[in-house]
């Protein structure tokens, strides 16, 4: 047992190095040293603040963090759990269904993001008694407007508030406060998160029996990152909506006359509404990474590995052409298979049996960022002789070769530069300092693509025709 090192442990090297997602698993043990605490920047991190607790502490908590040095992988976790019933594929994880489709019953895929299957799949755990409760992120005032902020993890018991639970939030959410209450509250929980936020809860569930008992369920989002507060404040103040009169965001409003990825922001102010086509809107690419939390840059889970079912986008030419939504479905566990199949048959639900390549075909940028962009990121990193969390990857594979090395550079420079250039905008109340600090290295980037593209055509010329 580690008790006494490990709180100053994790302290000095995941949170200090800036890899802490700000999940709030760390701040969730009884007598915990660790809170959750909103930075500058608009992200969650721990913060460790008594260090006199050491003593009474019974948790290790370098086991609990998702970066942690003692945290099992995402491969160890997920084969506790799936390896006996499921395939594996090295991109994906394990599985044992693979669909891309949408919810046909009820306003759930108008009221989804995507293809509705995440509101879905709570309520049909709830529906069907294999839970009591949902734990899921939605606006803390979702009575008065779904959309308000701020967006936090809430505990919902029937089925109208899990419906108010849609939506996909780019926006920082934490776990501590919402799993204090699982803990104080019997019962059985499904919980819904992305890919670094279920790792944690099954990371806690090793430690706390009481959230392995009554934790049945987990619901994965596939992940491309997370994005800080100040996303949503960019978005807004561009469309003429400044930080401070910003009362609600809806990231991903759909037009179903449009393919679904030409989807639009929606924002409310204090006296006004506004609705514009996201990808008009600067820092939008998320390939770019404004105001990317630094953790999402050395995680390398796009599906969500140990969850018991993976919810993405079908980003697939086939699908994207729908503007109503359609998901990627990855499925683990054999009760939500179970559930799926029967809705399938009763035609509450619309699935196409998928390839597992196609799942991965589908998260294609998402993946080659995390698991081959990884590799310059985590080497960035060492050569400045800075710690970096353990990863699946072994560190012996070599640099991605110069344009892609590069590419990599630019993209942690906009990480870093829209979190500092941002806050400098809202020192002089103008939304143009963050824009004109990015542009420059944004032009730099988008101009790289395209001769990586022209790089890669050629490649491909000379392969199939010769020289
Ligand atoms: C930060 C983030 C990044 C994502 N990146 C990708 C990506 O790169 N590729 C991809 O294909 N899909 C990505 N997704 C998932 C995608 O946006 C949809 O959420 C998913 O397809 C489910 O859509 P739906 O219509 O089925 O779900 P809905 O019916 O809209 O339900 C969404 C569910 O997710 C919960 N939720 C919303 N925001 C959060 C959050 N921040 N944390 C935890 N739970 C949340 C809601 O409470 C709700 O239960 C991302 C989602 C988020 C939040």
């Amino acid at each position: 047992m580690t008790t006494k090192q490990s709180p100053q442990a994790l302290n000095d090297t995941v949170i200090k190095n800036g890899y802490c997602v700000g999940c709030g698993a760390c701040a969730i043990p009884e007598r915990s040293p660790f809170k959750m605490v909103m930075d500058d920047y608009g992200q969650y991190q721990s913060v460790l603040k008594n260090s006199d607790i050491f003593a009474t502490t019974q948790s290790d908590y370098e086991k609990i963090c998702p970066f942690g040095s003692g945290a099992l992988n995402e491969d160890e976790i997920a084969k506790q759990h799936f390896s006996e019933t499921c395939k594996h594929n090295d991109q994906v994880g394990y599985y044992s269904g693979v669909f891309a489709g949408h919810v046909s019953e009820g306003d759930f895929r108008k009221q989804g993001s995507s293809g509705g299957m995440g509101s879905w799949v709570l309520n049909e755990l709830l529906s069907k008694g294999l839970v009591d409760y949902v734990v899921h992120v939605k606006s803390e005032n979702a009575d008065v407007n779904l959309h308000n902020l701020p967006f936090k993890y809430q505990v919902s018991a029937t089925l109208d508030e899990t419906q108010k639970g849609g939506k996909s939030r780019y926006y920082p959410i934490e776990l501590s406060e919402v799993l204090k209450e699982v803990k104080n509250k019997p019962g059985r929980y499904v919980v819904v998160g992305l890919p670094c936020f279920i790792k944690s809860i099954r990371l806690l569930q090793a430690q706390e029996p009481i959230l392995a008992e009554r934790i049945r369920y987990c619901v994965g989002l596939v992940c491309g990152h997370l994005k800080s507060a100040h996303y949503a404040q960019s978005l807004a103040w561009q469309m003429g909506i400044t930080p401070q009169e910003l009362e609600g965001i809806d990231f991903r409003a759909k037009d179903p006359s449009q393919p679904a990825n030409r989807y639009n922001t929606y924002v409310k102010g204090h006296s006004a509404e506004k609705v514009v086509l996201t990808n008009q809107l600067f820092g939008t690419d998320w390939g770019a990474g404004a105001f990317k939390y630094k953790a999402c840059d050395f995680c390398d889970d796009v599906f969500a590995e140990t969850a018991d079912i993976a919810l993405g986008d079908a980003w697939l030419p086939e699908y994207v052409q729908d503007g109503n939504g359609t998901n990627v479905v990855v499925t683990r566990n054999q009760d939500v298979q179970q559930l799926i199949t029967n809705a399938l048959a009763e035609g509450r639900l619309a699935m196409d049996d998928l390839p597992v390549e196609k799942a991965v075909q589908s998260q294609d940028a998402g993946l080659r960022h995390r698991r081959i962009g990884i590799i310059d990121r985590l080497a960035f990193e060492a050569e400045a002789g800075h710690w970096v969390p353990a990863k699946r990857i072994k560190m012996t594979h070599r640099a991605n070769p110069g344009l892609e090395n590069e590419k990599q550079r630019l993209r942690v420079k906009m990480r870093e530069l829209s979190h500092e250039s941002f806050n400098l905008a809202k020192v002089r109340s103008d939304i143009n300092v963050y824009v004109k600090s990015m542009m420059p290295v944004y032009t730099k980037y988008k101009r790289l693509g395209v001769s990586l593209k022209s790089r890669l055509k050629s490649k491909l010329k000379r392969l199939f025709y010769g020289n």
